[in-house]
């Protein structure tokens, strides 16, 4: 009797066993299964000798789905790892990752795509058939013609050889297969692009010599400087050694322009997507093309990591600094560190890109481990002016200070684009009651409902909570209701009021919900039909508007303060994006900071474009103050009806912990910075070790217990290398 192990899509932290005795049953094969009442599709991840089940329990496994195995060893090895890093069910992390498309068992089953003859099939004496059977025997002739028979060769067959076809099935002697299709081989021509300056070269030729074996290597360059050409030759010469390059870029940057760069520089090249984005019949067909190896190319966001690749040859991450590499729920992996390990697998260099890197990347960097390589010139322009506003002086009356006012005026002048950053959307962030101090607060969240005016709403922002806005205080019944604070749709209509001729067009995610709103609205910035861009986050990364000279930044502090540890490294990273914005042409753009606090450290910083200043100053303050990357985290989260209940879960949690390991500290639970998110309040428990390895065996030997000690009234889950606290 031949046994699998299964991963199953299913919230039991472990693996499943079946019988199966179909030679098609490879480590890596889909395979549907029995499980209760419903039918699974799993992975298979073993072909163990025996099982911990008794026989008599050990149900069979009802078909194999693929014959060539959908992950290889390989990807398998990288899934592994997650799973014990991460701390998460091997079974639950594989299937986290496999396109649903390819997981789902469909009500109306699907047709495969072709038929073989199992080895019992193939085995069959055509004279043993019923000899009125004609259909029978025709079919099993046609079967023995071709490995393979196409669904669509059989569906043009009688009623009769289809029900032979059935027949046969059910016999067991005929099994779904794939046609094998004659591959065109690709052409790996790579149209020009620029010529390279002398840095760009440089990087180049550090990454191609790395070819063939792991090497990881920071791209330090400042925006603007072509870190996207020197990614592009590498991947040509990836390419001109037979392998498929990974490229990674954050949520916000699979732009379509990025897709058709990379596709028109790789004409005779296949590409394959991979993003949240994609349909899942979408999703599923690019994550085969890379599995098969056709594709060459595979440009996605953070679960591309996973996507399975028989010859990788360089994998490349782009703005590696950026938050969208971690995943905040479920199988919370990061996709920058995952493609690190996933180099040192498969015997192949990774280019971490970023012009603002993580100070954990930045320190391997500076220690050696990593290797350093710089663009240190913008290409197209000098790097912009940075200068801060004191706003104890320049008191805005709405958010905007009189010089931002003025500089905007001789932008307009001279036909030049502004524009104004502000990183929260909506009117104001809180709608206030002068007379008794009620403020507009979320009833499921520890958060402030936005007012946004123009819709005439009330909306939480972490909860989805979206009510009228009241026409009288609900407290004491006065009308006068003050909105508090910035948003954009504010700021767009203090600038409206400013500049009563100019063309404003605000970038928010309010405005660019529709599809198709983006691109629309880039065409008329390129076109220059727009005076002053208002925005958020969202005009922050990799556009080229040639026409924008001037940047103003409006609340900045409002990222200054904040308990998270990493608040002054992401504020850097986000300012610097922003301020790359400005004069990407011929003219010098200038950069204006609003600030109540123009003296701090990372506005000097920031106004001398001195990363490396910066980050050294935050790693020593990081050294000293025992935070990472010299100390090694990891979260337990709980979350209940009541903060109570969540605490006392995590004492009790901490209390199993305390004794594991003398190189682990332990620290209090306490509540979470956000403590009640959507109708559930949260806290957390800290653990914290100078040695990454000691950490790992220490999670290794609790989270064990932790399952055990499982009460209902908390759910929990354990957060390695938290991205926030
Ligand atoms: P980064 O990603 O480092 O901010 P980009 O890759 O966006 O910079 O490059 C900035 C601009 O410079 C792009 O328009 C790019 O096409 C162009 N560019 C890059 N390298 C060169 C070069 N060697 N010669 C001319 N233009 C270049
Ligand atoms: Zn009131
Ligand atoms: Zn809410």
């Amino acid at each position: 009797m031949s046994l699998i192990r299964v991963a199953l899509d299913v919230p039991v932290e472990r693996l499943f066993d079946y019988r199966c005795d179909d030679p098609a049953a490879r480590i890596g094969a889909r395979v549907m299964v029995p499980f209760g009442r419903r039918r699974l599709i799993g992975i298979i991840v073993a072909r163990p000798e025996h099982s911990d089940v008794p026989p008599a329990g050990l149900k069979h496994a009802l078909r194999v789905l693929d014959e060539q195995p959908l992950l290889g060893k390989a990807d398998l090895k990288l899934l592994g790892f997650a799973a014990d890093y991460y701390v998460h069910p091997l079974g639950s992390a594989i299937m986290a990752t496999v396109p649903a498309a390819l997981r789902q068992v469909r009500s109306r089953e699907q047709n495969p795509a072709g038929y073989a003859l199992t080895p019992a099939g193939a085995a069959i004496d055509a004279l043993a058939l019923p000899p009125r059977a004609r259909a029978q025997q025709g079919l099993l002739s046609l079967l023995r013609g071709s490995p393979v028979i196409p669904h669509a060769v059989i569906a043009a067959e009688s009623a009769a050889i289809r029900k032979a076809l059935k027949t046969f099935i059910a016999q067991g002697w005929v099994r779904a297969a794939t046609p094998v299709a004659p591959v065109q081989p690709d052409s790996h021509r790579a149209a020009a692009g620029p010529a390279l300056n002398g840095e760009q070269a440089a990087a180049v030729d550090a990454i191609v010599s790395s070819l063939g074996h792991y090497q990881p290597l920071l791209l330090l360059g400042i925006t603007g400087s072509g870190k996207t050409e020197v990614y592009l030759h590498a991947i040509a010469a990836a390419l001109a050694r037979n392998t498929q390059a990974l490229l990674l870029v954050p949520e916000i940057a699979l732009t379509p322009q990025l897709q058709s760069l990379v596709v028109t520089r790789f004409p005779g090249t296949t590409v394959a997507t991979l993003h949240s984005g994609l349909a899942d019949g979408e999703r599923a067909a690019h994550w085969e093309a890379a599995r098969s190896g056709k594709a060459r190319i595979i440009l996605g966001t953070r679960l591309a990591v996973f996507a399975p690749l028989p010859a990788p040859g360089l994998i490349i991450v782009d703005e590696e600094h950026d938050s969208s590499f971690k995943q905040g729920e479920g199988f919370r992996y990061s996709a920058r560190d995952l493609a690190v390990v996933r180099a040192r697998q498969a015997g192949v260099p990774v280019v971490l890109g970023s012009a603002t890197p993580a100070l954990e990347t930045y320190r391997n960097a500076i220690d050696g481990r990593y290797r350093l390589l710089r663009l240190s010139q913008r290409i197209h322009a000098l790097p912009p002016q940075i200068d801060c506003i004191d706003l104890q002086q320049d008191h805005p009356a709405d958010g905007l200070s009189g010089r931002l006012i003025a500089a905007i005026r001789t932008r307009i002048e001279c036909g030049e684009q502004s524009m104004v950053f502000i990183n929260r959307r909506g009117y104001a962030p809180v709608l206030v009651c002068g007379s008794c101090g009620w403020t507009s607060d979320c009833r499921r969240c520890s958060a402030k409902l936005v007012l946004h005016l123009r819709e005439r709403r009330l909306r939480c922002h972490h909860c989805g909570h979206d009510g009228a806005v009241p026409v009288a205080c609900p407290d004491c019944g006065n009308a006068d209701l003050a909105p508090v604070g910035q948003g954009t749709q504010r700021i767009e209509a203090a600038l409206a009021q400013h500049f009563p001729k100019a063309r404003i067009l605000r970038i928010d995610r309010d405005t660019t919900r529709r599809r198709d709103a983006w691109p629309d609205m880039r065409d008329r910035i390129r076109e220059g039909a727009v005076d002053i861009l208002v925005g958020t986050q969202i005009l922050a990364k990799g556009h080229d508007f040639p026409q924008l000279n001037l940047v103003g930044i409006v609340n900045a502090d409002s990222m200054l303060y904040s308990s998270d540890f990493r608040a002054p490294e992401r504020l850097y990273a986000l300012l610097t994006q922003v301020a790359g914005r400005a004069g990407r042409s011929n003219i010098r753009g200038q950069v204006l900071v609003q600030t109540r606090f123009p003296g701090h450290p990372l506005y000097a910083a920031l106004r001398n474009q001195d990363f490396d200043a910066f980050a050294r100053e935050l790693l020593a303050e990081r050294r000293q103050a025992g935070f990472p990357p010299y100390m090694h985290q990891a979260v337990l989260r709980a979350e209940s009806r009541s903060v109570d209940l969540a605490l006392q879960f995590l004492e009790n949690a901490a209390r199993l912990a305390r004794g594991i390991s003398p190189s682990v500290s332990v620290y209090d639970p306490i509540p979470a910075g956000m403590m009640r998110k959507a109708g559930r309040e949260r806290a957390h428990l800290l653990l914290q070790s100078p040695s990454r390895r000691e950490l790992r065996a220490f999670l290794g030997a609790w989270h064990p217990q932790l399952a055990k000690a499982t009460s209902s009234a908390a759910r929990w889950a354990l957060d390695v290398d938290p991205a926030e606290l």
